[in-house]
């Protein structure tokens, strides 16, 4: 869908192409003679007029990414829970974004969050604790909350966002059970509100460029995605304490990490899966594993016969690995999911080569994205269908695994 922004650009670029040919066409007759002609940046192939020798005003060059949203124009976004995600990624994003501008804080640390709006220019009116988040629907300067929390509280604080009449950005995995994305997906319809899952791997740009190799059919049929992520668990990080907690994280390394490689599998694929298969293995003398599981390793089947092989460990070194192997090559995402200094390989038959891609802030372009979805109207890449389905089938690999067997999903078409 063209957004009216881009539309705007369009014409413009439109308007400009037909003026500068038809200038140059018209000088270039009057004077009688062939002219070198200039093909302008905006105007790719377009004769036109040469470069002025002096200062001079030029068209509008071809644009490399949309104009940013005027400042008033840019929504107004919340920040639920400012834990070691939202403060280390979320909130410095927010300079680099386009459509999305920061104006509250929620947090149960009063002070904490004083001070942390103080540092990002956030008005005493935008700081929220967990018993005034209802409040947020009194204060219109509030487009979108995000909802930056432990798992297990991200279905409770979406359904109150849209109750309050906001717009809803949630944390991966979307929630604990099946049960809660469906409550949450019926709150935001019910509400006439938007609601996206923060699959931040989809917006960044080794992965995006990855995912047009393979839709291009670069590397022919793929027929095996493999996919590992993996870190140690460490009792003492505050940011790892729920995430032993049953109660808190609703599962352990599959739910936390192990959703990346899923995501890429079904990224990667276009496809659904058939077909889960999964085991667990958590050490029995671990406390860190009393309630969640440390390492799962699981297969899907997809309708067109590729397979995938993933993995998620909490007691493994540091592993965030995605690969794609196709009938004319092959892709290796390593690192596929870090923060930033992600790197992407190409293997096809004229050689391997690293594909150069442009580092731009994942976290800016996700809530842009979003932003823009809610200006223009239109479906976001990720909304909590999406985070629904993953959610379902992190659910048959626990019970796949529980039951020793593979277990058969309902296959919900492709991706896109
Ligand atoms: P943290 O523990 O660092 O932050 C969670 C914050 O939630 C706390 O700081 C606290 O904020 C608030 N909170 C409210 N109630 C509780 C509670 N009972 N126990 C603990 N914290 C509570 O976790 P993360 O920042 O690592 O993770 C938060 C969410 O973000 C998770 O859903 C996680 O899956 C997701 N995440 C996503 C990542 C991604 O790459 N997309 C990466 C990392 C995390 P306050 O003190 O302000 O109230």
């Amino acid at each position: 869908m063209t957004s009216s922004l881009t539309q705007d650009r369009l014409d413009l670029s439109r308007r400009l192409f037909l003026r500068g040919t038809g200038g140059g066409l018209l000088l270039g007759s009057t004077l009688g003679f062939a002219r070198p002609t200039f093909a302008q940046s905006g105007e790719a192939g377009a004769a036109a007029e040469p470069p002025p020798t002096g200062p001079a005003g030029r068209p509008l060059p071809q644009m490399e990414k949309e104009m940013p949203v005027e400042p008033e124009r840019r929504l107004g976004w919340a920040i639920v829970g400012l834990g070691k995600f939202a403060l280390n990624q979320i909130l410095p994003a927010f300079a680099e974004s386009r459509s999305s501008r920061l104006v509250a804080l929620v947090s149960g640390n009063r002070q904490k969050a004083e001070q942390v709006g103080a540092r990002y220019g956030v008005e005493a009116r935008g700081i929220y604790g967990y018993d005034t988040f209802d409040r947020m629907g009194d204060n219109p300067a509030i487009d979108v909350v995000y909802i930056v929390l432990p798992n297990a509280l991200h279905a409770e604080y979406t359904v109150r966002a849209f109750k309050a009449g906001k717009h809803v950005f949630c944390e991966k995995p979307m929630a604990v059970t099946v049960e809660e994305c469906e409550t949450m997906i019926r709150a935001g319809r019910d509400a006439g509100r938007k609601l996206m899952v923060a699959y931040r791997a989809q917006f960044e740009p080794h992965n995006v460029e990855a995912i047009r190799i393979a839709r291009d059919g670069e590397i022919g049929r793929i027929r095996l995605v493999t996919s590992d992520h993996g870190r140690i668990l460490d009792p003492r990080d505050p940011a790892d304490q729920w995430r032993m907690m049953k109660s808190l994280a609703g599962g352990g390394s599959l739910y936390d990490i192990g959703i990346y490689s899923l995501q890429a599998a079904r990224y990667l694929t276009g496809e659904e899966p058939v077909e889960v298969f999964g085991q667990i293995a958590s050490p029995a003398d671990d406390p860190r594993f009393r309630e969640v599981e440390d390492r799962v390793a699981f297969q899907l089947r997809f309708p067109s016969g590729a397979v995938a092989n993933l993995s998620s460990s909490y007691s493994t070194a540091s592993v965030k690995r995605i690969q794609a192997f196709g009938e004319k090559g092959s892709l290796v995402l390593d690192p596929a999911t870090e923060y930033e200094g992600n790197r992407l390989t190409l293997q096809t038959e004229k050689g391997r080569q690293e594909v150069k891609v442009k580092e731009t802030s994942q976290f800016a372009a996700e809530m842009d994205h979003f932003s823009r979805s809610i200006m223009s109207n239109t479906e976001p890449k990720t909304p909590g269908e999406e985070g629904l389905r993953d959610i379902r089938l992190l659910q048959a690999v626990y019970r796949s695994a529980r039951e020793g067997r593979p277990v058969s999903t309902e296959a919900t078409g492709s991706l896109r």
